[in-house]
């Protein structure tokens, strides 16, 4: 190093401790795909480049260091490396400490954990640690950049921990942009073949729109004459070779053959914008190679939509859905979209948040409009008019492109699995397409077995009469498929959807109807479902015959619960605990109370108003009232009050507030039915609450009563 930058002083830093270890990784573990550490390297390139150039259009004096944009590739046999230049927007030496080395970035660590699960490491790339990837084939790597900002500096390593940077003083100007010099491994020198360079450039980095030139060797054969000999020896320093054998043909000239090695620049991608292409003539494969080099994707897509919008407005786009959910997908700190903004084929920028909305940004693509300004910035962006029209267009086609999946069912499921919570998203922001997301929309339900029905076919099954759609919302399939809160519904032989992801919840709470049908839960009150006049008749009676007891139970209970009432929507277990209709359900209490950073002061007024339902036709419930009606004080009644609400709090889906207590009351109750004398075994049970401890919670009970 002291020999390449003399008179610099340079400074040692440490790797920080997960790039330091990713390092290890990547260069101890066995990887065959080694290959792509180009393509990460040109995708940097091409970003800085795209950085530069958006600078440019609005101060054109940014360019001024180099005003040519390019990417230019320089294999050196002699020396092992294979340097890769750009005219991009560099870095100054701060950029260098933090960039390269000081800062990890989050996808250090899940790319790790990603490849000690199985990853390919051509994955590097989206977890935005792809420079690394160098490591793959170079034992050292220098980076000499310039920043219009700063001096022009060199960052230098061999991993083993540290790097340094230092002022370059003695290097060779830059002007503006990066150079990184890849001193390969002995095993690696085959990416100093040029075929090998021109079809990885062809692989994976075909479509960026910066040219790509590669310094190429050419040897051709001169004809040339004894006394041009001497010079062309000296000018070209080709290889010259005496053609003996030719001799005859040219005896009377004594004319020789001469080798010439000259060097020159051979642009090695093609630059056309594939969008700009007719989409009939572009095959799936080129689709899938722009794809990724877009996206930094090692999978192909899943699907695309490449279409363009004339009239009014002009633009042309491509849009893809990617085969699988990114790792930070709902990451707040990434950026908002994947959508690349290009003004009359010029890049402006990326993730432009006008460009689509959050429940898209899983979405990725370019969009080249002919309207806009070329010097357009991300302050004007927000009010501009031509961009609403964009976006509108964009979610339309995107909202298309997902209807066209759905038409494959292998591929929606995939596309499902990974994007369900964004449409659920989209139905909760998206007032305008609400309708029409609705109908992506797949539930497992009483009826579905172990495919996933629609809002659609659900409706089709709708027995006669029936005019709701009926769900329940909770935590899992197993927590609601068998909740008492379905049985009459089932009975009855209507269809319940089960709603289990936390963001069902959100979602329903904006969609409340599909098709003109209302989405009813069946675990909140409002549950109502036609009856017979007979049918009407015998409940009346029974709620009559049950009133007191639903007052002694209120009494019992206190605040616990709202009220008490005689149920409609059970069948086998003895009682449930219905919410509001506008509250929190107790799925939604059980999410929000995850949620560490909720508002307090909401939790107050939605958190779940229970009704305590009580089902008259179950055998503890009558009972229970016979009991109650004797004696209203009895112990027993207000126990077995007790252990019913907790357990109905744990089959409707809440938590308990005391588990111990409840555990102390079934303890008691399994004493009593296995006939054992709480006398005998009182001193054993030290965990469990005495019936002392009960009998003050239910003086305290009876001072709030
Ligand atoms: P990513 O490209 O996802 O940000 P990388 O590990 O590939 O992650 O690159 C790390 C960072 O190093 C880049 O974000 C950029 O700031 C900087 N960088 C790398 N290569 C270049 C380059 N050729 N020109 C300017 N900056 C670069
Ligand atoms: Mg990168």
């Amino acid at each position: 190093m002291a020999d390449l930058h003399m008179g610099a002083e340079s400074e040692t830093f440490a790797f920080q401790a997960e790039i330091n270890q990713l390092l290890s990784l990547i260069i101890n573990t066995f990887y065959s795909n080694k290959e792509i550490f180009l393509r990460e390297i040109i995708s940097n390139s091409s970003d800085a480049l795209d950085k530069i150039r958006f600078e440019g259009l609005t101060d054109k004096s940014k360019l001024d260091a180099q005003p040519e944009l390019f990417i230019r590739i320089i294999p050196d046999k002699a020396n092992k490396t294979l340097t890769i230049v750009d005219s991009g927007i560099g870095m100054t030496k701060a950029d260098l400490v933090n960039n390269l080395g000081t800062i990890a970035k989050s996808g250090t660590k899940e790319f790790m954990e990603a490849l000690q699960a199985g990853a390919d490491v051509s994955m590097i790339g989206q977890f935005g640690v792809g420079f690394y990837s160098a490591y793959l084939v170079a034992e050292k790597v220098i980076v000499t950049t310039k920043h219009n900002d700063d001096d022009q500096y060199v960052w230098e390593s061999q991993a083993g921990g540290s790097f340094t940077v230092s002022r370059d003083v003695s290097g060779e100007p830059l002007g503006r942009g990066t150079k990184i010099t890849l001193f390969l491994k002995d095993d690696q020198l085959e990416y100093l073949e040029e075929r090998r360079t021109k079809d990885l450039v062809k692989k994976h980095s075909e479509f960026i729109s910066y040219p790509i030139y590669l310094w190429t060797e050419k040897t051709t054969e001169k004809e040339v004459s004894d006394d041009e000999d001497d010079e062309t020896k000296k000018e070209d320093e080709g290889d010259v070779e005496d053609v003996d054998e030719d001799k005859d043909k040219d005896k009377d000239k004594k004319k020789k053959k001469v080798k010439e090695v000259t060097h020159e620049w051979q642009l090695i991608n093609k630059q056309k914008p594939i969008w700009l292409r007719k989409p009939e003539e572009i095959t799936r494969e080129e689709y899938a190679s722009f794809y990724k080099s877009l996206t930094n994707d090692w999978e192909d897509h899943l699907a695309v939509k490449h279409f363009s919008v004339e009239g009014q407005l002009e633009f042309k786009a491509i849009l893809f859905v990617p085969r699988r959910a990114p790792f930070d997908l709902f990451d707040t700190r990434k950026k908002p979209n994947n959508i690349k903004l290009y003004v009359r084929r010029v890049f402006i920028m990326d993730n432009c948040e006008e460009l689509i909305p959050e429940y898209l940004s899983f979405v990725k693509g370019v969009v080249d409009s002919d309207d806009l300004p070329l010097n357009i910035s991300r302050e004007t962006l927000q009010q501009n008019k031509i961009l609403k029209v964009i976006k509108k267009n964009l979610v339309k086609k995107c909202i298309e492109m997902f209807f066209e999946i759905a038409e494959n069912k292998d591929d929606f499921a995939k596309f499902y699995e990974a994007f369900s919570k964004n449409i659920k998203l989209g139905i909760h922001e998206d007032s305008q397409n609400r309708s029409k997301l609705a109908d992506l929309l797949r539930f497992y339900s009483t009826k579905s077995g172990d495919n996933m029905t629609s809002l659609k076919d659900y409706v089709t099954r709708m027995k006669e009469g029936q005019k709701d759609i009926y769900y329940i919302t909770g935590e899992s399939k197993k927590a609601v498929e068998n909740s008492p809160f379905i049985e009459k519904l089932k009975k009855r032989g209507y269809e319940v959807l089960f709603m289990v992801d936390a963001i069902d919840e959100y979602c329903i709470g904006q969609l409340k109807e599909y098709d003109g049908k209302k989405l009813v839960s069946a675990t909140k009150e409002g549950l109502k479902l036609d009856e017979t006049e007979d049918e009407k008749n015998k409940k009346e009676e029974k709620k009559k015959s049950f009133e007191k007891l639903c007052g002694t139970i209120k009494e019992i209970l206190g605040e616990r619960v709202e009220k008490v009432v005689v149920s409609d929507r059970i069948v086998d277990s003895p009682c449930c605990l219905v919410t509001g209709e506008y509250g929190w359900t107790a799925n939604m209490e059980r999410i929000m109370k995850a949620q560490a950073l909720r508002d307090n002061s909401m939790s107050t007024y939605m958190s779940s108003k229970k009704t305590m339902e009580i089902n008259p036709d179950n055998g503890i419930m009558e009972e229970l009232r016979k009991r109650a009606e004797a004696d209203k004080n009895d112990k027993s009644v207000r126990d077995l009050v007790m252990l019913l609400y907790e357990t109905a709090l744990l089959t409707s889906g809440f938590s308990l507030d005391d588990p111990n207590m409840f555990a102390g009351r079934i303890h008691r109750m399994l004493k009593l039915g296995l006939s054992i004398d709480e006398g005998d075994t009182a001193g054993e049970d030290v965990d469990m609450p005495s019936l002392e401890d009960d009998a003050n919670e239910e003086s305290k009970m009876e001072e709030v009563d």
